[in-house]
């Protein structure tokens, strides 16, 4: 379960500026949905308000077609990695993983320590586990801050550029990893990035925003053989 439907969703800020405007779409179940657009295009806004973080001025978001609007982020079972991983510092890589899990749910100890470990397994991390943040590399990082979203074991992951902090080879890398993470545990993911060869490569279908509204929707393949318009064609390179 986790299929998310946006109907006529629409943000404003302030009185002027539409971030959003008339977004629909559905994502299904288990697919991993890029969202891709320029800087300013309204990409975060998106993930922003489906996760509860924002209002939204008009429309309906529903997973498993219950609409959420109103529920407040806890009561919503999506996690989110953002860009500047959001680390606690004086906390270890364990605590750290954990630290969701004990404010939002029930389990008991061992239930935490075993999906605490089994996350840090997955991830390839399973040595860091009694560090500190300041002691991990950049990588290192990104890794703990995937695997604070995946312990919780959610219907949906929010990713807002979570590579964009790393150099060139890493990013690589763990494209290839998230992609792996993803289809083992099968959970609906909305990834969000400005990198069009991250859009094209990682995803089963990509959304291009530009300016607040939706050009098109499709697989990498149908996007960039037959871009809708000029502006899809050049931000994706298609061949003219
Ligand atoms: P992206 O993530 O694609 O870069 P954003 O969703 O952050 O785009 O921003 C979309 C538009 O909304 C931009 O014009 C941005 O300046 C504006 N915006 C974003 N957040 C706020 C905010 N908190 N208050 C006012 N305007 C905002
Ligand atoms: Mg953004």
């Amino acid at each position: 379960m986790g299929r998310i439907v946006f109907d006529s969703v629409q943000k404003v800020y302030g009185s002027k500026t539409v971030a959003v405007d008339n977004f629909e779409l559905e994502v299904a179940d288990g697919e991993f949905l890029t969202l891709v657009g320029p800087s300013g295009s309204g990409k975060s806004t998106t993930l922003r308000m489906l996760a509860g973080l924002e209002e939204i001025t008009a429309g309906e978001i529903s997973i498993d077609d219950e609409v959420v609007n109103f529920l407040p982020p806890r009561d919503r079972d999506i996690a989110m990695v953002f860009q500047n991983y959001a680390l606690y510092p004086h906390l270890s890589v364990r605590e750290n993983l954990a630290f969701g899990l004990k404010r939002s749910t029930t389990l008991d100890k061992a239930e935490i320590n075993r999906r605490v470990e089994e996350t840090a397994d997955l991830l390839g991390i399973p040595e860091l586990l009694d560090n500190k943040p300041r002691q991990l590399s950049g990588g290192q990082k990104q890794r703990v801050a995937t695997g604070r979203a995946i312990v919780r074991e959610p219907e949906v992951f929010l990713f807002d550029e979570p590579l964009s902090n790393l150099d060139a080879k890493l990013r690589k890398h763990m494209r290839t990893e998230l992609n792996r993470i993803q289809q083992e545990l099968g959970t609906t993911t909305i990834y969000v990035t400005h990198d069009q060869e991250e859009a094209m490569t990682m995803s089963d279908r990509i959304a291009i925003l530009n300016h607040g509204e939706l050009q098109q929707v499709g697989s990498p393949r149908e996007v960039y053989n037959d871009p809708t318009n000029l502006f899809v064609a050049q931000f994706i390179g298609s061949p003219s």
